[in-house]
């Protein structure tokens, strides 16, 4: 598609009609620098859909008269890199193509009283609400697939996902980081306007943040009123400075994992906003599921595309099971059992093709886990309380510092329960059966008829679900993903998207 340049209402609403491909939509104010380019291009990257860059400076989210006069106007630079990054088509309505005389037709948008009452809400009134009017008016006339936001704005990125959610519009937020400058502070359209004296103390505000995140790294606390203290040394005018929940923008608890810290202060005339989010430890994934759901499949890919350690907790149970057999131990001897626990060494390894091979005391036993004979006696074996007690812990030591998926039965709810995510992967037993028959790594499952097939699975779920010590149940927290009619790839993007969601992008950068 060549570029193309769109002004009028009549002109996109022609233009999106004879669009037969998918839309991704960067919407900006303007005066374009690196942290738009980055959108642009990370859209360009995802997919090979059309790149629609909007510039409109929208009045309706202007609290100030004057911030709306001087806000920095480059629209011949602005064509210029959007179509030099990735842009295929740049939409440049005028006010009165957005709001007709009268707003004839037009939406007005009130933005979630939650997100909206907290931060920058309250100081900027109805400044949310004119950012949903004018979204949901973009939206509606583009119809893109993949809205492009930054996260910079980190509570208009929430209040607009709300906003794609209360109104059921069919599009998918994708956020990029922020995108700092060389001194660190976030690159933003209104930074032309500053002194060097406020540049100087917008770097003081965002080193201060950079450098609160890099504290708690390692003391796993903050220390607002300390920040607070220096940043009024430099006599920094500060409207606010908040330890939130990245999500709900409440009070952090001492609960969870990822916080976010996020300040505005004022340098003159000019209001600049900038945050940090803080982490005790990298995400976690927890997906549980019965047997057959697709769980190892899907979880291994997850690991790979999110550079995330796959934790095969099946795997582990399944490795202990085989050398009880192996060692032709009575489980139900409590001193045989004891003293297999001292001495087991369950070790995963990266293989050459990419996944990882389970090792127990230095013997490589990955097929040989897998076999009939190991899935019949898995279920009883783990169901031994001095056994999940064991593995729980080992569990939780290869937790210690995040950055996994793990899979099993009782991940969300004993293991991880304070995994960010956690998914429920299920699957109809009929599916169930007809994949473990086709399973080209159970040699054995493909001999069995598949009605005995159903007949085995029903009662693995009925031994998971029912046994005293962490049955298979659903965490509160879980959302349940039945697998029936969707393909490997599917189930892994819907659950990689559902990370996305619940991850800041920025949290990926050291
Ligand atoms: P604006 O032009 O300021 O309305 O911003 C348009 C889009 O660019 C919004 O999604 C912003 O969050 C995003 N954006 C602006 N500045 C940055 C930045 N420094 N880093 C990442 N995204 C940004």
């Amino acid at each position: 598609m060549k570029n193309v340049i769109i002004r009028k209402i009549e002109e996109i609403e022609n233009w999106r009609r004879n669009i037969n491909s998918e839309i991704n939509f960067i919407p900006t104010m303007g005066n374009l620098h690196n942290g738009h380019i980055k959108l642009i291009s990370t859209a360009k990257n995802d997919n090979s859909y059309i790149n629609l860059v909007s510039i409109f400076i929208n009045p309706l989210q202007f609290d100030n008269k004057s911030d709306l006069a001087n806000y920095p106007k480059t629209i011949d630079h602005d064509i210029k890199v959007s179509f030099e990054n990735g842009a295929d088509a740049i939409f440049i309505p005028s006010t009165e193509d957005i709001y007709p005389p009268n707003y004839k037709n037009i939406k007005f948008l009130k933005a979630s009283s939650e997100l909206s009452s907290a931060l920058c809400g309250l100081n900027r009134i109805g400044h949310f609400d004119g950012v949903c009017t004018v979204i949901y008016r973009l939206l509606n006339l583009i119809k893109p697939k993949n809205l492009y936001l930054g996260e910079k704005d980190w509570q208009q990125l929430l209040i607009l996902k709300d906003l794609v959610s209360s109104e059921k519009l069919n599009v998918s937020i994708k956020s990029i980081p922020t995108q700092r400058d060389f001194d660190g502070i976030p690159l933003s359209s209104r930074n032309i306007h500053l002194s060097k004296n406020e540049r100087k103390l917008i770097r003081f505000f965002s080193n201060e943040l950079l450098e609160a995140k890099k504290i708690f790294e390692q003391e796993k606390k903050i220390n607002l009123k300390k920040i607070i203290e220096r940043l009024s040394e430099e006599k920094i005018s500060i409207e606010y400075l908040e330890h939130l929940h990245p999500h709900t923008l409440q009070q952090s608890s001492a609960e969870d994992n990822i916080s976010l810290l996020a300040g505005a202060i004022r340098c003159g005339e000019t209001r600049l906003i900038d945050h940090v989010f803080l982490m005790k430890r990298r995400p976690i994934i927890a997906i549980d599921g019965p047997a057959g759901s697709g769980k190892s499949t899907v979880t291994k890919l997850i690991a790979k595309k999110l550079k995330l350690l796959y934790l095969d907790t099946g795997a582990m149970y399944r490795a202990l099971s085989w050398l009880m057999i192996k060692e032709n131990i009575d489980y139900k001897k409590e001193k045989k059992l004891q003293h297999i626990l001292k001495d087991i060494s369950i070790v995963f390894k990266s293989n050459t093709n990419s996944y990882q091979d389970v090792y127990v005391n230095n013997y490589c036993v990955t097929e040989e886990i897998r076999s009939q004979k190991i899935s019949s006696i898995v279920s009883t074996i783990s169901s031994l309380k001095e056994v999940r007690k064991f593995l729980v812990e080992e569990q939780r030591k290869i937790g210690e510092s995040g950055g996994l998926v793990a899979e099993g039965r009782d991940i969300g709810t004993t293991v991880f329960p304070h995994a960010e995510l956690k998914i429920f992967l299920t699957a109809s037993i009929d599916e169930r059966a007809k994949r473990r028959k086709s399973d080209a790594n159970s040699k054995d499952s493909q001999e069995i008829d598949l009605n005995t097939l159903k007949e085995l699975i029903k009662k693995r779920d009925f031994e998971d679900s029912n046994r005293e010590i962490s049955p298979l149940i659903k965490a509160n927290d879980a959302i349940e993903i039945i697998t029936d009619g969707y393909s490997i790839n599917e189930v892994v993007d819907k659950i990689i998207d559902l990370y996305n969601d619940k991850i800041p992008k920025e949290t990926e950068i050291k």
